[in-house]
C-alpha cells in the first residue's frame, strides 16, 4: 500500500535497520524501542489485519520471533524474556496499520511493563467459559480439529 510506512519500508522507501529479509516476511528494529533490541516482523504483503495475514506468513512470522529470540541470546543486548505481542485493530493498540508482531527482549529493572489496565481479573464462572468455549469451538476452521 503506497501510504503504509512499513510497505515503504520492505520496498526501501523508508529507511530501517533490517534483522531479516525474507521472500515472505521480514523483521527490522523498531524505531521507539520499548526495550533495547525491541523488533518487528512483518508479513511482506501488506495486511492491516491479522486474520488477513496469508497463514503461511503468519507461521512463518512466529518461528522468525523464535529464531529473533535464540539470536538475541547470542548478543549483548540483555534479554531475561521476551514479550511476544501483535497488537490487532485500533481498540487493541495497533497504530501502523500493516500487521506486524512485535519482540521486545526484557531484563530484570528494565522499567517495563506490559499487561491491561485491570491486571488482576476476577475469576470467570464455569458456565461463561463453557458458553464461549462451545461458540468459538463451533466456529473453528474443521482442518484445526483432525
Ligand atoms: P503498534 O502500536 O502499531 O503495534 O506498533 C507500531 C510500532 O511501529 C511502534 O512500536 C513504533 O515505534 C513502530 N514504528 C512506527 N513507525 C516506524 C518507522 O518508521 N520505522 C520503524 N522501524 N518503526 C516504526
Ligand atoms: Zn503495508
Amino acid at each position: 500500500m503506497s501510504d503504509c510506512i512499513f510497505c515503504k519500508i520492505i520496498s526501501n522507501k523508508v529507511e530501517a535497520s533490517f534483522i531479516y529479509r525474507g521472500v515472505n516476511c521480514s523483521a527490522f528494529m523498531d524505531i521507539h524501542p520499548m526495550t533495547p533490541g525491541h523488533l518487528l516482523i512483518v508479513p511482506n504483503r501488506h495486511s492491516e489485519r491479522f486474520v488477513d495475514v496469508n497463514p503461511n506468513d503468519a507461521a512463518e512470522m512466529f518461528k522468525l520471533a523464535q529464531d529473533s529470540l535464540i539470536a538475541i541470546k547470542k548478543t549483548t543486548i540483555l534479554c531475561d524474556g521476551a514479550n511476544i505481542f501483535l497488537s490487532d485493530g485500533a481498540v487493541a493498540g495497533q497504530e501502523v496499520l500493516h500487521s506486524h508482531l512485535h519482540v521486545a527482549p526484557r531484563f530484570i529493572g528494565d522499567g517495563q511493563k506490559v499487561g491491561f489496565m485491570n491486571d488482576d481479573p476476577d475469576q470467570a464462572n464455569r458456565f461463561e467459559l463453557d458458553e464461549f468455549a462451545k461458540q468459538i469451538s463451533g466456529f473453528l476452521n474443521s482442518s484445526l480439529k483432525e
